[in-house]
C-alpha cells in the first residue's frame, strides 16, 4: 500500500521542515552519520525524506523511510550546532507516530511485539514493572543468570536476547517506592519544598540513587515529598512513537502531583527530565490538561539544576577520586544543562574533574534503542567508552540511568573496574564522609 503525505494528529510541522536549510554543520555531530557515512542516515538527510513523505513524493510506509527514521537516536546532538535552530526532535517524534501509526511499516513482527510488551504492557503499570523487576532480580541472585551466560543458550536463540541480557545491570537490593517512609526527615526549617519525580529504571536499578537525591535535598534544607501514584514519564513511548501512550502517562503523573502544593519537581534523570520539561508540548491541545501541563513543566529542576542554583551547602569530607563526567545528550543538548553537574562535582573537596573528549557525544543508548539496534548501538558505545577510559578517571559521573547502564556494561564487557555514579550520589557520598580537618 502506498501512502501519501501525512494524516491524522502529530503531523510533522512543514513550517518547521522548510526550516533546514541544508548547511550540513550537523552531519559530523550525528552519531548515526558518522558510523555509516550515509546522508540519508545524517540529520539533513532525514529531513530530506520526511519532506518527501509530506509532499507525496515518498510513501510513508515505505520501509527504507522506516528504517532511516529507526536509526535515529533522538539524541539531539544535531540540535545544538544547528543555526537556522530546527527542533529536529519534534520532527522526528511525529515522524515516528505516523509510523507508528502506519500498519505496514516494515518493522518486524519480533520488533513490533517488543515495542508492544516493553512499551505498552509493562512501563504504563508500575506493578507489572516492579513484578518484572522482582523476577530479573532473582534470575541474578539465584546464580541462573552466572548458568546462563556460562551455557551461551542466549545466542541459539533468534533475536537478540543475548545482548539484551549483557546490558542487564544488577537490580537494587529494595526499590525504591515513591512513599513517606523513603523520605529523610524534614529540615526544621525548610527552605523549599519539593517533590521528587522518581522514574522507572532509576527506582528499579538505581533506587540508591533516589535515596542519595532525597538526602542531599534535605541536607540542602528541602522538605522532600514524593506523589504515591506517579507513573513512568513516557520519554521511551514518545521517542518511539508511541505518542498516545506518552499522553496517557503525562495526564497520569499530572494528576498524581496535581495535590502537591511544591516550589519544585525535581528529576534526577535526565531522559525523564527532557520530558517532564515538555508535557507542556506533549498536551499543548488537550482542552482539560493543557494549562496544568504549562505549569507542571515550568515547575521541572533537574537535581544538578537546582543544586547548582540554590546556593549549595559545601560538603566538608573530601574525596580522593579521580571522576569524568558525560554530559547525558538530554541533559546538555535537550535542557542545555552543562555546568551545573560539573559545579557540584567541583564542590567536593579532594575530587578531581578530568574532562574527557567529546564528553557530550551520545553513548548510543537512547531509550530502547540498544535493544532495537543493537549493533549500532554498539558501535556508538565503542567511540564513547574510548574517550571514558582515556581519563583513567576511578569513577565515571553520569546524570542519566540510561547512560549509565549503557557505559557500566560497555566497561563490564572489557573487564574494566571504572565505577559509575550519579553526580547527586557522589555529592551524597561527599556529606556522608567525616569532616577533613
Ligand atoms: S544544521 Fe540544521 S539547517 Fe543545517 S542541515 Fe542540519 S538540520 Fe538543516
Ligand atoms: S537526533 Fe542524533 S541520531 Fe538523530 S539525526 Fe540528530 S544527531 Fe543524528
Amino acid at each position: 500500500m502506498t501512502i501519501k503525505g501525512f494524516t491524522g494528529p502529530d503531523v510533522p510541522v512543514y513550517a518547521e521542515i522548510k526550516d533546514c536549510i541544508r548547511c550540513g554543520m550537523c552531519l559530523p555531530t550525528c552519531p548515526t552519520y558518522r558510523e555509516l557515512g550515509q546522508e540519508m542516515d545524517s540529520p539533513r538527510g532525514r529531513i530530506a525524506l520526511i519532506k518527501a513523505v509530506a509532499d507525496g513524493r515518498l510513501s510513508l510506509d515505505d520501509p527504507d523511510f522506516t528504517l532511516h527514521m529507526d536509526r535515529c537516536l533522538v539524541c539531539r546532538n544535531c540540535e545544538t550546532v544547528c543555526p537556522a535552530g530546527v527542533n529536529f526532535s519534534h520532527l522526528m517524534e511525529d515522524t515516528r507516530s505516523q509510523i507508528t501509526r502506519s500498519a505496514g511499516n516494515g518493522r518486524s513482527i519480533q520488533e513490533r511485539l517488543l515495542r508492544f510488551v516493553i512499551l505498552g504492557q509493562i512501563f504504563p503499570y508500575p506493578a507489572r514493572l516492579r513484578l518484572l523487576g522482582g523476577i530479573l532480580r532473582l534470575y541474578q541472585r539465584s546464580g541462573l543468570q552466572a548458568l546462563v551466560r556460562w551455557s551461551g543458550i542466549l545466542q541459539r536463540l533468534p533475536g537478540h536476547l543475548d545482548s539484551a541480557e549483557a546490558l542487564l545491570p544488577q537490580l537494587s537490593k529494595d526499590f525504591f517506592l515513591p512513599q513517606p517512609e523513603e523520605m529523610p526527615p524534614p529540615p526544621v526549617y525548610p527552605i523549599r519544598r519539593v517533590a521528587l519525580f522518581s522514574g522507572c529504571i532509576q527506582s528499579l536499578i538505581f533506587a540508591d540513587v533516589n535515596r542519595a537525591t532525597a538526602r542531599v535535598l534535605a541536607h540542602n534544607g528541602c522538605q522532600v515529598m514524593a506523589p504515591p501514584l506517579q507513573v513512568c514519564c513516557g520519554a521511551l513511548h514518545s521517542h518511539s512513537g508511541e505518542t498516545d501512550l506518552a499522553r496517557d502517562l503525562a495526564r497520569k503523573n499530572l494528576d498524581a502531583f496535581a495535590a502537591a502544593a511544591v516550589d519544585a519537581i525535581i528529576i534526577n534523570a535526565a531522559g525523564c527530565g527532557a520530558m517532564l520539561k515538555e508535557y507542556n508540548h506533549l498536551l499543548h491541545d488537550d482542552p482539560v490538561y493543557a494549562a496544568r501541563a504549562e505549569e507542571f513543566a515550568a515547575k521541572v529542576k533537574d537535581i544538578n539544576e537546582f543544586l547548582a542554583d540554590l546556593p549549595l551547602v559545601p560538603p566538608q569530607g573530601r574525596l580522593e577520586w579521580t571522576v569524568t563526567y558525560q554530559d547525558a545528550c538530554h541533559l546538555a543538548h535537550a535542557q542545555h544543562i552543562r555546568e551545573a553537574p560539573r559545579q557540584v562535582l567541583r564542590s567536593i573537596p579532594g575530587l578531581e574533574l578530568i574532562e574527557m573528549v567529546e564528553a557530550d557525544y551520545c553513548c548510543g543508548s537512547a531509550g530502547i534503542y540498544n535493544l532495537v539496534q543493537p549493533e549500532l548501538s554498539q558501535e556508538i558505545l565503542q567511540r564513547k567508552l574510548g574517550h571514558v577510559i582515556d581519563t583513567h578517571a576511578q569513577v565515571v559521573a553520569s546524570p542519566n540511568p540510561g547512560c549509565a547502564l549503557q557505559i557500566q556494561s560497555g566497561l563490564r564487557q572489557k573487564g574494566l573496574s571504572m565505577r559509575v555514579m550519579h553526580p547527586v550520589e557522589i555529592l551524597d557520598r561527599a556529606y556522608r564522609q567525616p569532616a577533613a580537618n
